[in-house]
This record gives structure tokens, sequence and C-alpha cells, in this order.
């Protein structure tokens, strides 16, 4: 199995004053190519799940396993290879005097020749919709949009095989967002990356993921394909979804998955 959490507990501050247990026997596999939704309140522990898939976090209990490798081994230059991570608001790790420096950060350390880093720092930037132009820009000297999507490419660069996104799009507006997950829809697509994407935003996970993670309380709540998770109002209710809002879901998913049961439309989501 390419991705395999199993019995995962975490806990903040083991064993000191301030323990807070945050995650409580995670149990997912996770097979190549696929694209993970990972939804759940603040708090429910999404941050502290992802965190564990390139080793920064250790389990406190259980194991994490990525394509063979043991997340608790010392040496994680391999994983770090495998598995790229977009934290939120990545632009504010930009450091580098150029978009070109900036992306070629995590490359440097590769031993890869200067013609290959060039070609990969461009394709990155291809496939987040930039060219070559601003190569020597500052990135400071950049809008919102396009420093987000530079900090993305640094990430794609390294060509993972498995893309982590915590809240790509937070703090975007609507044709900012559209235009990140086309890109993020791509990526998957064209080079069958294993995607994960949080987002507090049903609507967004609704329209690409195909499987949805839901957490709640450091525990995983549903784990189920997409499709599935739209035709349980009562359980969505469950996790503090509004009648409203389960009802424009529905309707969604209606637009999404045209060829869905009309009956579940009749279930009463009050
Ligand atoms: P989410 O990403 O779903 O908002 P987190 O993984 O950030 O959730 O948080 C899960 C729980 O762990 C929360 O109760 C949060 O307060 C706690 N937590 C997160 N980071 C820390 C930390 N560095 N120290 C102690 N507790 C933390």
């Amino acid at each position: 199995m390419p991705i395999n959490i199993e019995g995962l507990k975490f806990t903040y501050s083991n064993g000191g004053p301030f323990e807070k247990n945050a995650l409580h026997d995670i149990n997912i596999d996770i097979q190549n190519g696929e694209f993970i939704g990972i939804i759940g309140h603040t708090g429910s522990g999404k941050s502290t799940l992802i965190q564990h898939l390139n080793g920064i976090l250790k389990p406190t209990a259980g194991r994490v396993i990525i394509n063979g490798i043991d997340t608790k081994q010392k040496d994680l230059k391999e994983l770090r290879r495998q598995v790229g991570i977009v934290f939120q608001y990545p632009e504010h790790q930009l450091f580098e005097d150029t978009v070109k420096k900036d992306i070629s950060f995590g490359l440097l350390k590769q031993g890869l020749s200067e013609e290959e880093i060039q070609q990969r720092v461009i394709s990155a930037l291809h496939s987040v919709g930039l060219d070559e132009s601003i190569l020597e820009k500052s990135p400071f000297e950049l809008s919102g949009g396009q420093k987000r999507r530079v900090a993305i490419a640094g990430v794609v660069a390294m060509m993972p095989k498995i893309l982590v996104l915590d809240e790509p799009t937070a703090g975007l507006d609507p044709s900012g967002r559209d235009e990140i997950f086309g890109y993020i829809k791509e990526l998957h697509r064209d080079f069958n990356m294993t995607v994960i994407l949080v987002s507090h935003s049903m609507e967004d996970i609704a329209k690409l993921a195909g499987r949805v993670i839901v957490m709640n309380e450091g525990t995983v709540y549903m784990d189920k394909p997409s499709g599935e998770v739209y035709t349980q109002p009562d359980q969505l209710e469950k996790i503090g979804l509004s009648a409203p809002q389960i009802t424009y879901l529905m309707k969604r998913l209606k637009t999404i998955l045209p060829d869905i049961d009309e009956n579940i439309f009749t279930v009463e989501a009050a």
C-alpha cells in the first residue's frame, strides 16, 4: 500500500503539563493516484495528520508507512522527495531574492545538473500557469495570487509522488481559487500524482476529490467515496452543517454527478 497509516495516535507535549491528544487511532490506506479530500472543523486534527506524512511529526503510537518508508526512521531525505507538502499561506516561506532561486531551492540538494534544474523550474512554473518572464523577479514584486503559485511551484518542482495541500486557496478571490484548483486537477491527471487536499469547503472537495475523509475530534469520522458522503445528510448534520448548507450541497451534487439517484434529494435535511 503506497500510504499506510495504522493505529496512529499523536499527543502534543506528551507527558508534559500541556499534553494534548490530537489524533486517536487513525487507520487510513491510500492508493497511488487517488485524490483525497480531508475536511473537518478547526481543531479536528487535519494539520496534525498531514504533518505525519513527511515525518515532521512522528507517531506517539502506531505507524505511518509511505511507499515502504517508515516515517519514524532518521534519514528522511527520500521521504521528503516523495511527499511534497504545501502548507497554509506558503508564500510566507518565500525568502530568496528571485523567483528562480526560490523554486530551485529544494532541487539544489538533489545533485541535479544545471540544465535539469532549469527544466524542472520552468515546467513547475508552467504547471501553475506562470512563465519564464518572472524568473528573475523578486517574489515580493508579485501579486498575492502569483506568490502563492510560485510557492506551490517550489513543491511541484520536486516532482513528488504525493502532493499534500493544506487550504491552498485560503485568502484568494474566487477566480484565484478556481485557477489554483484547476492546476491541482491537472497535476493529478497528467502526472498521476496522489493528491491529498485539506479544505474546510465541502463544495471544493466535492468538485475535486474522489474520496473524502471527514475528521472529527482527532478521529476519522467518515472515509468514503465523495458521492456517498453527500448522500448522508444526517451524518453531515452531526458534524455541524446547517440544514440550508446540506440542501445546497445536495443540489450541487446533482450538477456534479448528474446520474445520481434523484431520491436522495427527498431526504429531509432539517
Ligand atoms: P486542524 O488542522 O483540523 O484545525 P490541528 O491538527 O491543528 O487541527 O489541531 C488538532 C488539535 O491539536 C487541536 O485541539 C489543537 O488545539 C491541538 N494542537 C495543534 N497544534 C498544537 C501544538 N503545537 N501544541 C499543542 N496542541 C496543538
